[in-house]
């Protein structure tokens, strides 16, 4: 697989990501990105609820077997009511698709979102 440089967001698929991860706070979100691959990013289109998801006070989980076998879902985004854009062991261990996006408390700007790649690789975010 080619290496990924960086994973673009248009700007308002970005805004309507912080949007509900402010309206769920102080709940953790848990969302795939759907997208493609272009030119060596990750271009994100939109962002939906995971089948089976359970979401709650400090965790966010999904089955991925209950996913249906789809390559333009890119990875997860989920979200850290703590503020902290650092990803756990435990997100590692969940690592789903290509990338993991976080989004941090306050959720206002581009500064409260990071991502990573499976190896803990951080990859720039753009807007589009
Ligand atoms: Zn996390």
């Amino acid at each position: 697989m080619a290496k990924i440089r960086s994973v673009d967001f248009p700007s308002d698929v970005f805004e309507g990501l912080l949007a509900y991860a402010r309206h769920v706070h102080p709940r953790e979100v848990l969302l795939l990105l759907r997208g493609k691959v272009s030119g060596g990013s990750l271009r994100v289109e939109e962002f939906l609820v995971p089948p089976f998801a359970v979401q709650g006070e400090g965790f966010a989980s999904f089955s991925p077997w209950f996913l249906p076998l789809d390559p333009s879902i890119l990875g997860t985004v989920h979200s850290h009511p703590s503020g902290s854009l650092r990803p756990s062991t435990e997100d590692f261990n969940h690592f789903y698709g290509r990338v993991m996006v976080i989004v941090a408390y306050p959720y206002r700007s581009e500064s409260n979102i990071a991502a990573y790649e499976k190896d803990g690789g951080n990859l720039p975010v753009r807007l589009l």
